[in-house]
């Protein structure tokens, strides 16, 4: 931090600041130029809210040099991507292949979710997301099926072979939820829930955290440091849109903060083209934008009926939509060397196997 002085600030203005500071047991060093002075601060400044001084009589300005958030931060101590592996050895970040997480807004039924696994894992997606817990705008619409997601989320995914991705709202529920995900959501509503975020710096799961529709980078940084100084060190973030003028859109989605991010810090970033644009007509597009851009990976809601799902039906791919999106983005991927992770399914292959030997006999 620097304290600039006005120009022609007095003496015991000068002073003043400068008592202030060392009364706080805070390191400053005065630099007098010809008409005007300003104070830098050497070292911690111990919690104290430096730019509060802004407001004391002679001060022109408090100006941060050093950023904010110290964690998420890609610094001399912290130059390495942070890759994060699962229970399997699947890689997120780093030069891992790019992942896809797909699958419905909401949990619905078992039926739904089966398709809709049946169809993802046929292109050889590895994570399926699907919320329980849904944050509606509306306390009238769809809250989801709470615990009774979950666990159909537990037994398909299961079934498939998928990870799961799901959404926590509130702080008592996250240690159940963190047992039933593989990595847990938190949606963009609660980016600046603060004791939610705290609960997750308690959890050993991977937790990927949404930005909010009006947060600055710097924010949604401040946020992840929550969840990394709780000692979670597992955070993946998710640009999902953010509010502009522009309303042809839902949200405008921000490409240009794949690349922020890799410069500002060390954290894998997927992007979210669904929430982002709410229509299922560009969400292939704004997907391959993001894996061109640097993104570690997309999430994309996908549902078997998309003009019947209980939410987000106009920005839900259809099946036909979503394996159209993938043979486009495997394009892309390849193209830019982060070639997407598609593993085909083991029973799938299998069959497929037996299949070939009863045609050869
Ligand atoms: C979601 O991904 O289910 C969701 C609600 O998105 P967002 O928090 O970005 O609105
Ligand atoms: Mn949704």
């Amino acid at each position: 931090m620097i304290i600039v002085m006005q120009r022609g600030a007095t003496e015991p203005q000068i002073q003043h600041i400068t008592k202030h500071l060392s009364s706080r047991g805070i390191r400053a060093e005065r630099l007098d130029g010809h008409d005007q002075t300003v104070i830098g601060i050497v070292g911690a400044s111990g919690g104290y809210d430096i730019s509060a001084m802004s407001a004391m009589p002679g001060v022109q300005d408090v100006v941060r040099v050093s950023s904010p958030y110290r964690l998420s931060a890609r610094s001399s101590g912290h130059s390495e991507d942070t890759v994060i592996t699962l229970s399997d050895g699947t890689r997120i970040g780093g030069d891992a292949p790019s992942i896809v997480i797909a699958g419905p807004c909401a949990v619905e039924s078992e039926d739904q979710l089966r398709r809709t696994a049946e169809c993802i894992r046929k292109a050889g997606v590895r994570f399926m997301r699907g919320g329980a817990f849904k944050p509606r705008t509306s306390p009238y619409s769809f809250q989801g099926l709470g615990f009774d997601g979950l666990e159909l989320l537990k037994k398909v995914s299961e079934e498939f072979d998928l990870f799961i991705v799901s959404e926590v709202m509130e702080p008592a529920h996250v240690p159940a939820i963190a047992e039933f995900t593989d990595i847990v959501q938190i949606g963009s509503r609660n980016m600046q829930n603060y004791p939610l975020l705290r609960q997750l710096g308690n959890i050993r799961k991977p937790v990927m955290l949404k930005r909010g529709p009006a947060a600055t980078i710097e924010e949604w940084l401040m946020a992840a440091e929550y969840i990394l100084s709780g000692g979670n060190e597992k955070v993946i973030l998710c640009e999902r849109g953010i509010r502009t003028f522009e309303s042809s859109l839902r949200f405008t989605p921000d490409i240009s903060a794949v690349p922020v991010i890799k410069q500002l810090s060390h954290l894998p970033i997927i992007v979210d083209p669904s929430h982002a644009t709410g229509r299922r007509d560009f969400v292939s597009s704004m997907a391959r934008a993001a894996i061109a851009a640097g993104a570690d990976g997309i999430m994309v809601e996908v549902h078997p009926d998309p003009d019947r799902a209980l939410s987000d039906g106009a920005q839900s791919l259809t099946f036909e939509l979503f394996e159209e999106m993938m043979s486009e983005l495997v394009r892309v991927a390849d193209a830019v060397n982060r070639p997407l992770l598609v593993e085909p399914h083991k029973r799938i292959v299998d069959s497929i196997e037996r299949i070939m030997d009863k045609a050869r006999q």
